[in-house]
């Protein structure tokens, strides 16, 4: 099979100079850009069918399709490592192999009692004291005697929770030993009885954080997530009263007071980050200190498993933080959720987790040859092998021209100084803060219609089959905000194997040109990891713990010197009761 190239100026020079713009057709002249294909486990929540199917992918059909035909495989589970050997230049699985080792409560606490134990309790601290049981029940108990005898100190709380379970089954909360009783796995947690509570209801927060490469390690947070209510207010003497305690929607859509409209929090029991944010600032506090500080938190967890997973690329992690802050405004690591629930179990659930699955699908970085799964190979239906590869981006390219053309759609508004990347650049200081953000401005001032995506469009019109009425009938839900096939046009930097091994590979001076830097903002994913050159440096050629660690603690001294620890001084955030 011939395919030929053409080159393709636009006639407005639209988005770069002199760039020229390829697409492949086959011999005839016959389209061979396909739609991208999603292969979805039974288990995976609707919602990243329906975000899917809005951005006109169509779902792959295990009939008509040849195994190695999709684009982007979803499930719940961790893949076999068989998967991963196999996985194919236009593929991206949405796990990475040993990820479990910080999602597991009783793993994390190892993890993080290890890296403690090397780093020093300053910088692991954020992660409450836990046992696991029954192998530490006689520390547990050593302890748990030493603070009972020790004068004038109030006993601790406690938390009891299975470590394999999750959504708040099976948990306990005690003071008291005798009232300690476990007939599993466990982790018994000390119980952070000081939360900040708003109008009296404790809360906790969810954020969605994807790992896109753990070598070099690229991690982004996103701005926006849930913050999730108990629908009782906190009181320490009823301790098995869980809508008081536990702040797990699936527990609380139960509650009485689920549906009533409760003072200073409304009906159900969830606000957006921004809500909070907004919370935040209106009772002068500095919300983007404390964003910082949940931001190292997630760096400094994830730094506790990133030497061990294995080498693999396209694949990308979504991980689920939940972080309880304290009436000290410390925020604390509770859980690290694998696969977090992408269900949307309310309006709120809707705004956050539809933009979310757009904007994970954007980070991945589809480019239009991945949609290119033509040419035959003898015994099979469709396969990579003697493919033709068209690539999109030749050296010395500058990056800003390959920005996502999504971000050029976005309102100035969104890009202001108060965001998180921009304070976490300003912060790190030095060369990467200019040039990181220089790109994201550049990458707003280029808005694209390539000819590949006018081609798209017309070839989605011209579908009949029900998967496509169902496309353009999702198209118009509320909540739809990016354009179908957007992701086609994404050429953005994302790290490969090939990348990892670069030393040996390719000469460092290549690599060191910015076009091989994460792009610091992708829609509301904010790039957290690498947060300056010294940073990406120690992560590139296998990742340096050791270096990174270090320079995380220079970045968490400039954010707060010693003496200003503080986000909010003590007699201020009695207000918020
Ligand atoms: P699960 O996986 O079952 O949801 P979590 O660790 O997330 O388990 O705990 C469930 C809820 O219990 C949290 O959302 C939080 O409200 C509460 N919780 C858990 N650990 C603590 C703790 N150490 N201190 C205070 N509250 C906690």
């Amino acid at each position: 099979q011939h395919t030929v190239i053409f080159i393709y100026f636009p006639p407005d020079n639209s988005f770069s100079e002199n760039k020229a713009h390829t697409m492949a057709y086959d011999h005839d002249g016959e389209d061979i850009l396909k739609p991208l294909v999603f292969r979805l486990h039974e288990s995976v929540p609707e919602a990243v069918r329906e975000v899917l199917l809005e951005r006109g992918w169509s779902e792959f059909d295990e009939q008509e399709q040849d195994d190695a035909d999709w684009n982007l495989y979803w499930q719940n589970s961790p893949f076999r490592m068989t998967d991963h050997r196999s996985i194919k230049p236009w593929q991206r699985l949405n796990h990475y192999p040993e990820t479990v080792r910080i999602t597991r409560k009783d793993y994390l606490a190892r993890h993080l009692k290890r890296m403690k134990g090397i780093y020093g309790p300053s910088l692991y601290e954020f992660s409450p004291v836990a046992f696991i049981m029954p192998n530490d029940y006689v520390k547990f108990i050593a302890e748990y005697t030493k603070e009972r005898q020790s004068q004038g100190k109030k006993p601790s709380y406690w938390i009891c929770k299975p470590v394999d379970l999750s959504r708040g089954r099976g948990i306990l909360i005690f003071q008291d030993i005798k009232d300690f009783v476990y007939d599993c796995m466990v982790i018994v947690q000390k119980y952070i009885s000081n939360p900040l509570l708003i109008s009296g209801y404790k809360s906790d927060l969810r954020l969605y954080v994807c790992v896109t490469s753990f070598c070099p390690l690229t991690i982004y947070a996103y701005d926006e997530g849930l913050v999730r209510f108990a629908t009782e207010k906190f009181d320490l003497s009823s301790l098995d009263n869980v809508y008081a305690h536990l702040t797990n929607t699936s527990i609380n859509k139960f509650g009485a007071s689920y549906k009533k409209n409760k003072e200073g929090i409304g009906h159900g029991c969830k606000w957006t980050f921004s809500k909070f944010r907004s919370y935040l600032r209106s009772h002068e506090v500095d919300d983007l200190l404390l964003w910082q500080r949940i931001n190292n938190i997630i760096m400094l967890t994830l730094l506790a498993i990133t030497p061990s997973v294995p080498l693999t690329s396209n694949c990308f992690e979504l991980f689920g933080f939940d972080i309880l802050i304290d009436d000290t405004f410390k925020p604390w690591l509770l859980e690290v959720n694998y696969s977090p629930a992408l269900r949307l179990d309310c309006s709120i659930d809707t705004t956050v987790k539809k933009r979310l699955l757009h904007d994970i699908i954007e980070l991945l970085n589809y480019k239009q040859t991945d949609t290119l799964r033509e040419n035959k190979e003898p015994g099979t239906k469709a396969s990579y092998a003697g493919r033709t590869h068209i690539p999109l981006r030749t050296q010395g390219e500058n990056a800003t021209d390959d920005a996502p053309n999504f971000l050029a759609s976005r309102q100035e508004s969104e890009w202001t100084a108060t965001s998180a990347v921009q304070s976490l650049l300003e912060v790190a200081g030095g060369s990467f803060k200019k040039e990181a953000i220089v790109i994201g401005k550049m990458a707003r001032t280029h808005p694209r219609k390539t000819l590949t995506s006018q081609l798209r469009e017309r070839m989605n019109r011209l579908k009949t089959s029900s998967q496509s009425k169902a496309a353009s009938k999702s198209k118009q839900l509320p909540g739809a905000r990016h354009p179908a096939h957007a992701s086609v046009q994404v050429t953005h930097w994302l790290p490969t194997t090939e990348l990892c091994n670069y030393k040996l590979t390719i000469p460092p001076y290549f690599l060191s040109t910015k076009d091989k830097r994460p792009f610091p903002r992708v829609g509301d994913f904010v790039l957290i990891f690498p947060f300056n050159d010294a940073a990406l440096e120690a992560s590139r050629n296998g990742v340096d713990v050791k270096s990174i660690v270090q320079e995380i603690h220079k970045l968490m001294n400039k954010q707060s010197p010693p003496g200003q620890q503080k986000v909010k001084k003590r007699k201020d955030y009695l207000t918020f009761r």
